[in-house]
């Protein structure tokens, strides 16, 4: 059989044998978590707890600040400890809520209807929006404003993102078999919310399993869903990239998906959808992958928001001694950590550890050779463009696309130069911004 893909792209070792046969383990309930109020695209959440507050399992303890913007909710019953900057894994110092548990989970949940098929969409979207619900494969951008498309977009057909391209992580993998029908059932409300009947369900042919789990339960439960077996090759699990696979829909240059009437969730949202509409829970625990040749054990791990990287290391057996590198999400647009005592966040798809030494990359001058240009999923000029910025030639990159870039790594990684050249494209988004 023929199977489905984008244009250009590479094929970077999966290393998903670490985890991909490992069932998700839920963690015990942390004795403390530290919660950043900017988990999402958009403007912050404004905290509306104090020092020693009392609170409860899926309270909010900070609300949306705007259109695009997201709400916080405590991962644990506790007290409130302080409201303070503390090491995000983004890099940075960020305000964040630190909570000390007192007792085991007391839950306060959402109101929901009695049947999901009888409430209006507007309902289901303000349910989605109580239970701070973001993208979960990355983006992290705000569902609810993600599934109120504009008027003059009409959407007509809904993907479901379950590829996940990155190499090592494996917790997408394990949900769509473990979490089957809750998946099915979170795509199904996703498409009521979006009036839409096609549904496809993108699957890259690395993980059999799910594929045929995934086309069995919806014969079972009669969804008039369609399962796309896709060819393995990376980046097929960025939207464009999925949507010109599955439906031969190409998402104009500084476009977005709904220009071509498009809606893509991957699996993990649907499942938060699917816990938020049918059982109240906000958005307090995600899947992670904790991986790669630096853990002992590694693991799929049902995870507490706000649970430090060390703690999450610890339930996966520790690092080895000879650990050099800790990535929070894969190596390809993951972002290089250096320290354990961070929180995971809604974002953290899974914690990547390497025993793989630092060697001192020699970058040399660009050779021509065009490779970076043959590989660019979005068909963009990397060479031209790192080099632009690399000069501070920001007033330039426009007209070059440079905004289109989606960080995806597949020209650095072909670099014989070892040019940085998603490093000098980053800068020159923001310069040119
Ligand atoms: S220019 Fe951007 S989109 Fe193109 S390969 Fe490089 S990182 Fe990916
Ligand atoms: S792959 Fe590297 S060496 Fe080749 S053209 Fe691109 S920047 Fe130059």
């Amino acid at each position: 059989m023929k199977l489905s893909t984008f244009k250009n792209g590479i094929h970077p070792k999966s290393f998903k044998h670490f985890s991909n046969r490992k069932k998700i383990e839920e963690m015990q309930v942390p004795e403390e978590v530290f919660v950043p109020l900017q988990q999402h695209i958009g403007k912050l959440a404004k905290p509306i707890v104090k020092k020693k507050d009392e609170v409860k399992t899926g309270q909010i303890i900070a609300e949306t600040d705007g259109f695009i913007s997201s709400t916080v909710h405590s991962p644990i019953t506790g007290k409130v400890k302080a409201i303070d900057e503390f090491d995000h894994p983004s890099g940075v110092r960020a305000k964040m809520i630190h909570i000390k548990k007192t007792v085991d989970d007391e839950w306060e949940l959402i109101d929901i209807p009695k049947n999901w098929k009888d409430a209006t969409k507007n309902e289901l979207i303000e349910i989605i929006k109580k239970a701070g619900i973001v993208g979960l494969g990355g983006a992290a951008f705000p569902t609810q404003v993600k599934l109120s498309p504009p008027k003059g977009k009409p959407i007509d057909s809904f993907i479901l993102n379950g590829v996940e391209c990155e190499p090592f992580l494996t917790a997408d993998h394990r949900m769509m078999l473990e979490y089957t029908d809750k998946v099915l059932t979170g795509m199904a409300i996703t498409m009521k919310i979006l009036g839409v009947k096609n549904g496809y369900i993108g699957i890259e042919d690395n993980k059999p399993d799910a594929i045929s789990q995934i086309q069995k339960r919806v014969m079972d439960l009669n969804y008039d869903f369609k399962v796309i077996p896709l060819k393995l090759k990376y980046p097929q699990g960025a939207e464009k990239m999925l949507i010109d696979a599955i439906l031969k829909r190409k998402v104009p240059i500084g476009g977005l998906p709904m220009d071509v009437g498009v809606v893509v969730n991957n699996v993990g949202t649907v499942f938060s959808i699917y816990e938020a509409v049918t059982e109240g829970k906000a958005l307090v625990e995600r899947v992670v992958t904790v991986t790669g040749d630096g853990v002992k054990e590694p693991k799929n791990i049902l995870a507490r928001i706000g649970t430090t990287f060390k703690e999450l290391l610890e339930f996966s057996g520790g690092l080895k001694d000879e650990t050099n590198h800790i990535y929070m999400g894969g190596p390809m647009m993951g972002v290089s950590q250096h320290s354990i005592s961070v929180p995971m966040i809604k974002a953290t798809s899974g914690i990547v550890c390497s025993i793989e030494k630092s060697v001192n990359v020699k970058v040399s001058p660009c050779i021509r050779c065009g490779t970076c240009v043959r590989v660019c999923p979005i068909n963009l000029i990397p060479t031209k463009l790192s080099r632009l910025s690399e000069l501070s030639k920001y007033d330039e990159l426009g007209k070059y696309e440079i905004q289109s870039c989606i960080e995806c790594g597949s020209c650095l990684y072909s670099c014989p130069s070892n040019i940085p050249l998603v490093q000098w494209i980053r800068v020159g988004k923001l310069k040119s911004h």
